[in-house]
């Protein structure tokens, strides 16, 4: 077993670690090793659906990156509901789909952003010309 104040390694049942003297006893590692367990795994995810959101409609992301940041945007209200009602498993829960809706909108900005970088690069010269044409024919 590991000693829950240090970390080092000790026999099993030991009584008192020896590296640093803390107490030990059979109850106490277990309630320390369930308590972070228990919190860490919300997060919240309302801040990155957000930007997701505005970065897709503004953007590369297309409407299917709008969804998927809206769609985080409930997902991590909903988790933010359920955290602050104390419901962990539900805020755990919301929160994951958070994340991968997050995700999700990341992706079609990626490819949005592929797509525009290699529609510009097979058409950008005709776009150029057409613009340019256009230009000679307002003057
Ligand atoms: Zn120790």
């Amino acid at each position: 077993m590991f000693c829950p104040h240090c970390g080092s390694q000790i026999a099993d049942g030991s009584a008192f670690c020896p590296s640093c003297g803390v107490q030990l006893n059979a109850s106490a590692p277990a309630a320390v090793s369930e308590q972070p367990a228990a919190s860490s795994s919300y997060k919240d995810y309302q801040t990155f659906s957000i930007i997701v959101s505005i970065v897709s409609f503004l953007c590369c992301g297309g409407w299917l990156g709008v969804i998927f940041g809206v769609l985080g945007i409930v997902f991590s209200s909903q988790a933010k509901t359920a955290f602050n009602a104390g419901d962990m498993v539900q805020a755990e829960s919301k929160s994951k789909n958070a994340r991968l809706m997050c995700i999700l909108g990341l992706v079609m900005i990626g490819i949005g952003a592929i797509t525009s970088v290699i529609i510009l690069a097979l058409y950008g010269a005709s776009i150029a010309a057409m613009f340019s044409e256009l230009y000679a024919l307002a003057l």
